[in-house]
């Protein structure tokens, strides 16, 4: 891996990058896949997918990623796991990625499919307790939670369905949003309200986690009164969006006000090589089958990048 001058290199192994890697792959360009944790990314958080074409059947999100990832091998991907890339640098049209492991791996294209990371709370107790009933993944952490009360925090797609998951282990699921109105989609919205073990807690924001080992209570605040509560429980899992992992190349990209990478509909980015795909660029809707689309744009930009440049 560090002896190859590679023509694409693709950091994150979600669905946008994974994506990138078969149609590089397909594309008889030498590919190799960086992932600072395992291949997967959102699809190993979520337990099922159910709005992916083609699988009328909800399918396990590791199992997708699982799917991709064999997919992309057998066209010729090599994917690596546990490598973080802390910064890319540019040695005339050579991209180095520069490895928090040390070491460096060098690169025709880089296809940045890094994603996002879950957004925290930032109150007294979030870091204190994490693992100790703060959690920001319900698939991984969820059955640890069996018949006990736990708290999800959020409005979106994600605080919903994971409050639906965590219903199969938890005895009640209080779902504490900020204001009296849900963000999430409507067929969603209402599996929440037929649920029984779930009950929305509207117009509050946590204000800390508190226990002694482990968490016991939350102090919420009411966003329209002000006035404070108590709330007993024994986990908290949050989920209030999540910030894109741009760190590395925010010098040679244009971000927005938000931290997003700016691209054109080529996923093209400020550097010419460099390419955005997935969670981690501006876009409208952020869901694996976009992840996917922008994976095989931006896999075809750099070979037709490369192409121009033979
Ligand atoms: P999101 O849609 O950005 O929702 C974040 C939620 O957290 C919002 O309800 C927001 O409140 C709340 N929030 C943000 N900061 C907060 C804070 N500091 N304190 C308290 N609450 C806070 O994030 P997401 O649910 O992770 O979804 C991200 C994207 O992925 C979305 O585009 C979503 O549609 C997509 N997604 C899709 C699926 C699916 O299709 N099955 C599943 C999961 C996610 P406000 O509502 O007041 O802003």
């Amino acid at each position: 891996m560090f002896d190859t001058l590679w023509d694409v290199v693709i950091v994150g192994a979600g669905p946008a990058g994974l994506a990138s890697a078969i149609y590089t792959g397909r594309s008889n360009l030498k590919t190799l896949v960086l992932d600072a944790m395992f291949p997967g990314g959102q699809l190993l958080v979520t337990e099922m997918i159910e709005n992916y074409p083609g699988f009328p059947e909800p399918m396990a999100g590791f199992e997708l990623s699982d799917r991709m990832k064999k997919q992309a091998e057998n066209f010729g991907a090599v994917i690596k796991s546990g490598y973080s890339v802390n910064k890319v640098d540019i040695d005339g049209d050579i991209f180095i990625l520069k490895l928090e492991s040390g070491g460096e791996v060098k690169a025709r294209t880089v296809i940045w499919a890094a994603g996002s990371t879950p957004r925290k709370l930032g109150v007294p107790g979030e870091a204190e307790f994490l693992g100790r009933g703060v959690s920001y993944c319900a698939v991984c952490d969820g059955a640890l939670f069996k018949g006990r009360d736990v708290a999800v925090v959020g409005g979106g797609d994600s605080a919903l369905e994971e409050a639906l998951f965590l219903t199969k282990f938890a005895n009640k699921v209080y779902l504490i949003h900020r204001r009296d109105k849900f963000r999430a989609v409507p067929i969603v919205q209402e599996r929440v309200k037929a649920n029984e073990k779930i009950k929305p807690v509207l117009n509050k924001v946590v204000e800390s986690i508190n226990g002694d080992q482990f968490v016991e209570s939350l102090t919420l605040k009411d966003t329209v009164t002000g006035e404070k509560s108590e709330q007993k429980v024994d986990g908290i899992f949050i989920f209030i969006g999540s910030e894109p992992n741009t760190a590395p190349i925010a010098h040679l990209v244009e971000l927005d006000d938000r931290g997003y990478i700016l691209t054109d509909d080529e996923m093209k980015t400020a550097t010419p090589g460099l390419f955005a795909a997935g969670d981690t660029r501006k876009k409208p809707l952020k869901q694996v089958i976009t992840a996917a689309a922008d994976g095989a744009v931006a896999a075809m930009s750099a070979s037709r990048y490369l192409e121009e440049r033979k």
